[in-house]
């Protein structure tokens, strides 16, 4: 069974690349009917925070990517992970490392002076723990092979190698008695079954470590994805100008889930040219042959389009919902215009705060509009039929509406505009049927025989 997972660090808001690994890991396993599990990797105890944790959960939610299971606290699982080192050093695959702070500082200088990068030298590789200095609390160190190379057979990158010289002998238990990253990473995976891993390639290098610590645990290793980062539109690496916020802000900005996770999915991912994907093609259709190598651009651009786009295919009774949860309260009586003018509304709205500041036009007090003698005329003629109309629906009305243009010989822009303005008192609204419809006959009548008196 395909078994994935998310494994952010509760450190700051959930982002978008945190949001699109999330969901590529989440759109495996539902596409393979298996498990997708959600780890919060929370060992960074001055950094992590509740806030945080909260922010994803709920930034996950909105989404709706669903994790199977109950989310697992990494720190929780301390004491498993210095066990399993400490059995890496009884089977002389790990080692402690009693060095000082100076010996560690010397060796780096040493290695700066031969123009190499900061090393570990290996210094109680083989040395006896019982020639530890007093007063020194050791480190755990992993004895990575000194020959040889790592080799990544990664589901993106193709395969990647790095000579093992290059590696050291990185630390599993710091000297407090903690476990690095790297150790509760590879335990954590391994205990929570995960077969694939698609993470942002910034964990490439780190990579080649989890596959050292796996082998000596004898354990098989997951199949690595890295995928590249996120960039701005202009191709820079994101910034906050770019759109490098939390999810909520998204939300804050009126995109809905649905076209987030659209825009998301193409980042990194493609099914031919296809550029608006459903969750559930997207379901049916997600695999790892199709992830990019090539940086992806967050386009903001696309995304309002997309948003447009699911917009308009968004359930009236959802949006109303979501909309009344932005306003409050609403009288009963504006609650029924507002349901009944959603699906003007909704045309002619990128965005949820755009829908919101049309829809005003329904909650507002009504104040007589201006207006000159020829729009009076209109206004009156206006009245006359629609006090006969016994059919107030859309189609009906626009048909007649096209009649009385056809009889009266008045263009049917005039027309419209005169009842856009007497109804509103704004030039930009939803089409006049479906506000003749939102408002009703009585309301619309009231307020066209309003500027007649
Ligand atoms: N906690 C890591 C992060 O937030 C992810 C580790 C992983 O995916 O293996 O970057």
């Amino acid at each position: 069974m395909v078994v994935t997972r998310f494994a952010p660090s509760p450190t700051g808001f959930l982002h978008v690349g945190g949001a699109r690994t999330a969901l590529f890991n989440w759109l495996l396993a539902r596409h393979w009917d298996g498990k997708f599990l959600l780890r919060i990797e929370d060992t960074d105890r001055e950094r992590s925070t509740p806030e945080a944790v909260e922010a994803i959960f709920s930034g996950l939610k909105w989404l709706g990517i669903d994790w199977d299971d109950e989310p697992l606290f990494q720190f929780s699982r301390m004491n498993r992970h210095v066990e399993l080192a400490e059995k890496l050093v009884k089977e002389g695959k790990a080692y402690y490392c009693f060095c000082s702070p100076e010996e560690l500082e010397s060796m780096r200088e040493e290695a700066k002076a031969r123009g190499l990068p900061p090393k570990y030298n290996g210094m109680w590789r083989e040395r006896d723990p019982k020639e530890a200095p007093d007063g020194i609390k050791p480190v755990i160190r992993l004895k990575i092979p000194r020959e040889g190379e790592t080799i990544l057979q990664d589901l993106v990158q193709g395969t990647v190698a790095v000579a093992n010289s290059q590696l050291d002998d990185m630390i599993l238990v710091r000297s407090d008695g903690t476990p690095t990253f790297m150790l509760s990473v590879v335990v954590d995976d391994h205990d929570m079954g995960i077969t694939h891993v698609i993470r942002g390639d910034d964990h490439l290098t780190n990579t080649f470590r989890h596959i050292q610590i796996h082998n000596a645990l004898g354990w098989d290793i997951p199949q690595y994805g890295h995928i590249p980062l996120i960039h701005g539109a202009d191709g820079a690496k994101l910034s906050k100008r770019h759109g490098a916020l939390g999810i909520d802000a998204y939300r804050d900005q009126g995109y809905l889930p649905e076209a987030v996770c659209n825009c998301l999915l193409r980042l990194g991912w493609s099914h031919g040219d296809d550029e608006i994907i459903s969750r559930e093609q997207a379901i049916e259709w997600f695999d790892v042959d199709h992830l990019g190598k090539s940086a992806s651009r967050l386009d903001f651009a696309k995304l309002l389009n997309l948003n447009g786009h699911y917009m308009r295919e968004a359930d009236n009774q959802r949006l109303f919902g979501d909309l009344l949860s932005m306003i409050g309260s609403v009288a009963e009586e504006k609650k029924e215009r507002l349901l009944r003018g959603i699906n003007g509304l909704k045309q002619r709205s990128k965005t949820m705060l755009e829908l919101r500041d049309m829809a005003a036009i329904y909650l507002e007090e009504f104040a007589p509009a201006e207006i000159d003698a020829e729009g009076a005329n209109i206004a009156k003629m206006a009245v006359s039929y629609m006090e006969s109309e016994g059919n107030w629906d859309e189609k009906n009305l626009e048909s007649r509406l096209r009649d009385i243009t056809a009889k009266e010989n008045i263009p049917f822009g005039k027309i419209a505009s005169t009842l856009r303005n007497v109804l509103t008192g704004r030039k930009i609204t939803p089409s006049i049927f479906d506000m003749l419809v939102a408002f009703g006959k009585d309301e619309s009548l009231r307020r066209v025989k309003s500027v007649l008196l």
